[in-house]
């Protein structure tokens, strides 16, 4: 190749980094929110980082194309700090965090929610013979469709089911966070029919006796798809 088509394809790549914000993103000063998780919009938003020790973003369309790894600051602080508390606390395990914003809030593609920067979807771990199994967790945003039973096991492989207890060690963690960064846990969206199985669990007992409030009633739809991952709405304290 020659040294002016060497020089166009690197100002091309140049171009291309510069076009995608994320690539570019800087994270500083504070976020805020305004209105509500349905109807509101988020300014200074924070992106979540791609991946981190025990964690990463789920899909590259939805980071990059779609640019729906936004959130409020204390929200991208909480999120942090408890993965952070789940090294020790769910050690060996890897967590997959979905759709969160967009940049500048307002609505997303098929959510109600996620508006102003304090709603975030996170991937339910799954565990296969007494092991983390993250075979579907590389789906992309194929993995909203995965459909699991009233007990949780996955609908086509039914030796992967949620693992409840390690999920509920991530919301003690988040409430535990959020608190920290002057937030709370507003409202965990949850499938109805699983709640049973997740407040079984050692870590879901105390999830309940913490008062975490997961939604007691939910439209057909929503419910229904709310089983491969847990949608949490955080409320600013502070
Ligand atoms: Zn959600």
């Amino acid at each position: 190749m020659k040294r002016k088509h060497w020089l166009l394809l690197i100002l091309s790549i140049i171009a291309i980094a510069l076009s995608i914000p994320e690539l570019v993103h800087n994270n500083s000063g504070k976020s805020k929110a305004s209105g509500s998780v349905g109807k509101g919009k988020l300014t200074n938003a924070y992106l979540v980082p791609w991946s981190g020790q025990n964690f990463r973003y789920f899909s590259p369309i939805s980071y990059f194309l779609l640019d729906n790894g936004y959130t409020h600051s204390k929200v991208h602080n909480t999120i942090l700090e408890a993965y952070k508390i789940c090294e020790s606390t769910c050690p060996n395990t890897q967590f997959r965090i979905m759709e969160c914003s967009d940049k500048s809030g307002s609505k997303l593609l098929f959510h109600k929610t996620h508006q102003n920067g304090l709603s975030v979807d996170f991937m339910s771990s799954k565990i296969k013979n007494g092991k983390q199994s993250r075979l579907f967790d590389r789906l992309g945003l194929w993995h909203y469709l995965l459909e699991f039973s009233n007990s949780g096991k996955l609908n086509f492989s039914n030796k992967t089911s949620i693992d409840f207890e390690t999920m509920a060690r991530h919301i003690l963690a988040l409430d535990k966070a959020a608190r920290n960064n002057g937030l709370r846990i507003k409202k965990v969206i949850f499938k109805i029919e699983l709640k049973d199985d997740f407040f079984k669990t050692p870590s879901g007992k105390k999830v309940k006796q913490k008062g975490i409030y997961f939604a007691q009633a939910l439209p057909k739809w929503t419910n229904r798809v709310h089983d491969d991952h847990y949608h949490v709405d955080f409320e600013i304290l502070r």
